[in-house]
């Protein structure tokens, strides 16, 4: 059509031959048009400047129309996400194959929005709305990756057992003996052989002297006889069988009771808990104080164990004084320092205080070089983001050692993580809830494994929930929660990443998984306590 709008036949007259020339070109594809535009290294659509001319009516005075539209449509276009240009590209008409179509139809607002640069931005009332083009790791991708870095790297001792609680074990460990070693008494009471005849009343002869723990008799029970003998102490030879104080009548010489249907009544075998050579512990248990019970039943005296990882801890911003000090308002006491130092402690590793460092790089660089050689690994709190005061995140970014993750995660934002001249470092938010939170569920499995310890998956509950929530897609949020009286969990009212009180009101944490989630009262969620992290 050369006449009347819509002209499109001047256009189209000028742009074919255009347009074969152009296909000549390199390994170029012309879309909707042909199925080879997908794999081509340079993809031609035809586009229409009309889409976006609110903004270009907002051009700069002077600006030339025609410069204004071209300089904002390819503006736009080049800051279209990934996936929102793919479903432009692909959901079309059946027409469009034939006729051909025109990129951008029905994402004109969009395309304004995105081409004048002072536009501001629609309100987002999630600061965690995704940034055009960013792709956010999942937790589990993230975790995974940390898994497969990372390997143990705190060096070796031996120390006593009763020195070994909240130690990681780093060879597998034997029984030395069996527990019990040999068959003994599991009640106060007489011991005789059992008569096989299957229970009735008997009255046996006592023999002179006693069986007690740790005291054996020494002699053989005769066939027929009975002695008397206390809790733990070894079985004599001839006896198999115990009958309980309470069951019985004695005058000293003989004892009277109704023998139990069965041998072996009130005894315990020797290696009935655990045989000798058995492996009872595994490389890379942290031990807990039961596990000291039965390292000592088993013969062990000194435990071969990882030296403690001594994780450092540095707090970093201008706002930031020791608690307790004069303060003008304008400076926050620090709050994530004592906590993340406690936190080491109680995983058992050794917890090294770098102090407060100023929001200026020359500041963080120098005290994580003072951490080279007092620390394996460093948690600083504080800086990670990407803004005019994250130094962390560049000092870390110029060493050229910087992982910047994005995790979609909530409470979290983005994790730095990187090393400096050599030492891991973990960079959390500054946020005190969003600092617990990614320490509980990146840094602890992550400095577990560099510890010498197994992988720690926390093993959460699932408990009917007392709060309902409507959960977005794409994350993983973590709620601050504690069990009620019925056992439901409870959830803090207030959500915002600086509220520290609910982290102290919390006693756990609820996760609710990466996709969408209604929760309603009574359904059952995730909740993880805090003491599930520990290990
Ligand atoms: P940043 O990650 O440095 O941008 O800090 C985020 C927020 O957390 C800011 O409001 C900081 O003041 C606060 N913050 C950072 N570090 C600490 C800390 N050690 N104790 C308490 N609040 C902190
Ligand atoms: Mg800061």
């Amino acid at each position: 059509q050369l006449a009347f709008p819509p002209t499109v036949g001047g256009q189209t007259l000028m742009g074919l031959p255009t347009l074969w020339r152009l296909r000549s070109w390199h390994d170029a594809g012309v879309w909707p048009l042909d199925d080879h535009w997908r794999d081509a290294d340079i993809v031609l659509a035809e586009t229409w400047t009309g889409l976006i001319e609110p903004a270009v009516k907002a051009r700069p005075e002077g600006e030339i129309r025609d410069e204004a539209q071209v300089r904002m449509l390819a503006r736009a276009l080049s800051l279209l996400p990934a996936p929102e240009l793919e479903a432009l590209m692909s959901n079309l008409p059946d027409a469009a194959r034939e006729e051909a179509w025109t990129l951008g139809i029905g994402a004109g607002d969009r395309l304004c929005e995105l081409a004048d640069p002072l536009k501001p931005p629609p309100l987002a009332d999630d600061c965690f709305a995704l940034p055009p083009g960013v792709d956010w790791t999942p937790v589990d991708a993230a975790l995974d990756r940390l898994r497969e870095r990372l390997h143990p790297i705190a060096g070796k001792e031996t120390v006593p057992v009763a020195d070994s609680a909240g130690r990681v074990l780093y060879k597998d460990l034997r029984a030395l003996r069996s527990n019990p070693p040999a068959a003994n008494s599991a009640v106060d009471g007489y011991g005789f052989a059992h008569a096989s005849n299957g229970g009735g009343p008997r009255t046996l002869p006592l023999i002179e002297g006693r069986a007690a723990a740790g005291v054996p008799h020494g002699d053989t029970v005769p066939a027929g006889h009975a002695i008397r003998i206390l809790t733990g102490a070894t079985l004599p030879d001839g006896v198999d069988t115990v009958v309980l104080d309470e069951d019985t009548r004695t005058d000293g010489a003989r004892v009277a009771f109704n023998e139990p249907p069965k041998a072996r009544v009130n005894t315990r075998k020797a290696g009935e808990d655990v045989a000798r050579g058995k492996v009872f512990l595994e490389a890379g248990r942290r031990l807990t104080p039961a596990d000291l019970a039965l390292c000592a039943a088993l013969g062990h005296g000194r435990i071969p164990v990882r030296k403690r990882l001594r994780v450092g801890v540095l707090s970093t911003g201008d706002e930031l004084t020791e608690p307790g000090s004069e303060a003008g308002e304008d400076r926050i006491f620090d709050a994530n320092r004592p906590m993340l130092l406690s936190l080491i402690a109680r995983w058992g590793m050794a917890p090294v205080d770098l102090g407060l460092a100023a929001d200026r790089r020359d500041a963080v660089a120098s005290a994580l070089s003072d951490a080279r050689t007092s620390c394996d690994a460093v948690l600083t709190s504080g800086g990670a983001s990407a803004g005019d005061e994250d130094h962390v995140s560049a000092l870390l970014r110029e060493s050229g050692a910087m992982a910047e993750w994005r995790v979609a995660i909530k409470p979290g934002r983005p994790l730095a993580l990187g090393t400096w001249e050599g030492t891991p470092i973990f960079g959390l938010p500054g946020n005190p809830v969003a600092a617990l939170v990614c320490s509980l569920v990146f840094a602890r499995p992550a400095l577990g494994l560099m510890a010498g310890e197994n992988w720690l998956v926390p093993r959460g509950v699932m408990v009917p929930a007392a709060f309902s929530k409507d959960k977005k897609p794409g994350r993983r949020e973590y709620l601050r929660a504690r069990l009620n009286d019925d056992g439901h969990a409870e959830v803090f009212p207030s959500e915002g990443s600086g509220r520290i009180s609910g982290l102290s009101w919390a006693t756990g944490l609820v996760e609710l998984g990466d996709g969408a989630r209604r929760v309603e009262p009574g359904e059952p969620v995730a909740f993880l306590s805090y003491a599930a992290f520990d290990g």
